[in-house]
């Protein structure tokens, strides 16, 4: 991946101390973030503001350059939109997300491909489940 600051100045963005926090945080975290977790633990001293962290996050992603989706438990979350092919499982109790690095889907694909003549374009997968942290305590 490119620098973030050569990525922030092709999207004519200036390039700030809490846009290179936010964007170093999302790139070290693998997992999607929610607006409140990316808060929780980016660095105040470079981001201080709730607002102006939501403020960067649409523009961010407005520019294509993070992408957000939205999880079941009805709350925004972020990452890079380069990050690739991908999918979740999100824990029912914690919230705790994972990533599935493999995707079985594209047998799927094929077969609803021959079964109806569509050409299949993308395909959205949320696997929900209760993660191992949470198994423990019961
Ligand atoms: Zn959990
Ligand atoms: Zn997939």
């Amino acid at each position: 991946m490119k620098s973030f600051e050569d990525i922030l100045r092709k999207n004519n963005l200036k390039i700030t101390k809490g846009r290179l926090a936010l964007l170093n945080l999302l790139y070290s975290s693998h997992v999607p973030m929610n607006t409140e977790e990316i808060y929780e633990a980016v660095d105040k001293k470079s981001l201080p503001s709730f607002t102006s962290l939501y403020r960067m996050l649409n523009e961010l992603t407005e520019k294509n350059i993070l992408k957000k989706n939205l999880y079941h438990n009805g709350l925004y979350y972020f990452e890079f939109a380069n990050m690739g092919h991908r999918h979740y499982i999100v824990c029912d109790k914690c919230g705790k997300i994972s990533a599935i690095e493999n995707c079985p889907i594209s047998e799927f694909e094929n077969i609803a491909e021959r079964e109806t003549g569509y050409t299949v374009t993308n395909h959205i997968v949320e696997l929900r489940g209760i993660c191992p942290d949470c198994q423990k305590d019961k």
